[in-house]
Parts: structure tokens; C-alpha cells; sequence
């Protein structure tokens, strides 16, 4: 489990700020990582803005929502950019669906935590061909705190860290289209791969 260097405000003021990405597939945890880390922040009084991108139309607009419900309410924003005005004057900014921004988003969170800001974003690492996914590479390059979550493979119940599609679409992105994804490890996810061709 990931253990906060900090949570409250403490004397190193100009020392705040830095990145933490929690990565994984689908079905892994990655949001209710997300949630239990923002909550976290919020008992200890910080000022939390929680943003994700506004392609993302599942479910409420306004909240982030993990598979059990356990959600928190955020702010859906067009670009990456926009997070610097909005999220400035907060201790902690949380990301959720950090795959779906912009490439710009690593040089946001960069700016974000120079600034003080601790930034906790979620996102899939690879998408559904297992190649990385949009700003998340670099995103994860420019981290101080990388966690992997991981699922369990539904074909042979090991650690998932793929997110395989049964749909035929070829298009990245299928929102909201759940039943069509199961995890899968390495070898479920390749033997699946071979079938498809
Ligand atoms: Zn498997």
C-alpha cells in the first residue's frame, strides 16, 4: 500500500509538491486508489480539486466514480491546461481518467507540483492493444511516486495487467462499454491477441 511522504501541512512549505500516478488496466482499483487517497488528504484539512476529463460521460458528470460507488465529486475540464487556473490554489489535485488528456498533461502536473500542488492522477497505463496510453508514458516518467494496481485475470484467475476487448471496434476509446473489456494477464492477453489475427 502506498504511504503518503505527507499529508499535512508541515514546515518545509517550499518543499511541497510532487507527482503520484496510479496506473493499471480496467477492473484493477485504480479510482477507489485514487478516492482513498483524496480522502485521506481531506481529513487532514488539505483544499482538494479533483478533475478528469470531460470525454468521460459515464455515469454523473460531476463525480468520480469507481466501480463500487464510492465517489467523490469532481470537475469535468476540456484540456489539460485548464487544471493550472482551476487547481493553482489547491494542496492536492487529484486526476481521474488521466489517459483520455492531452499530451500536455505531464508538462501541467509538472508546473502544478513546482508550484506546490501534490498531484495524484489515475489512469490506464495501456490500452486495449497493451501500447501505451496518450500522456501516461510521460506522465509516469516525470513521477516521483509510481504505483502499479493490478486486476485479476478472468481466464486463469493470475494478476491482470491487461485490458482485453472482446468488441471488434478498432477505435481506442469505448466509454462507458465495460462489458466489453475483461483483465487478463500476459499470457490470457496474448493468447487472445493471436486468436483475433
Ligand atoms: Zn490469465
Amino acid at each position: 500500500m502506498f504511504i503518503e511522504p505527507r499529508v499535512g501541512n508541515d514546515n518545509h512549505s517550499s518543499h511541497k509538491g510532487w507527482i503520484e500516478v496510479i496506473c493499471g488496466s480496467m477492473f484493477s482499483g485504480k479510482t477507489e486508489e485514487l478516492i482513498r487517497r483524496l480522502k485521506r488528504a481531506k481529513i487532514a484539512r488539505q483544499k482538494v480539486e479533483i478533475f478528469k476529463p470531460s470525454t468521460d460521460k459515464r455515469y454523473h458528470e460531476l463525480d468520480v466514480v469507481s466501480h463500487d460507488s464510492n465517489s467523490i465529486r469532481s470537475t469535468p475540464i476540456g484540456f489539460a491546461q485548464d487544471m493550472l487556473l482551476l487547481g493553482g490554489s489547491c494542496d492536492v489535485v487529484g486526476i481521474d481518467e488521466a489517459q483520455f488528456f492531452d499530451e500536455g498533461l505531464a508538462e501541467v502536473c509538472v508546473k502544478l507540483a513546482n508550484s506546490g500542488v501534490r498531484v495524484i492522477a489515475a489512469g490506464l497505463d495501456m490500452d486495449y492493444l497493451g501500447k501505451p496510453f496518450g500522456p501516461m508514458p510521460a506522465l509516469m516518467a516525470v513521477a516521483e511516486y509510481v504505483t502499479k494496481v493490478h486486476a485479476v485475470c478472468v481466464r486463469c484467475g493470475d494478476i491482470a495487467n491487461y485490458s482485453y476487448r472482446n468488441a471488434a471496434s478498432e477505435e481506442q476509446v469505448l466509454l462507458g462499454e465495460t462489458d466489453s473489456y475483461e483483465a487478463r494477464c500476459r499470457h490470457c492477453f496474448t493468447e487472445g491477441m493471436k486468436k483475433k489475427r
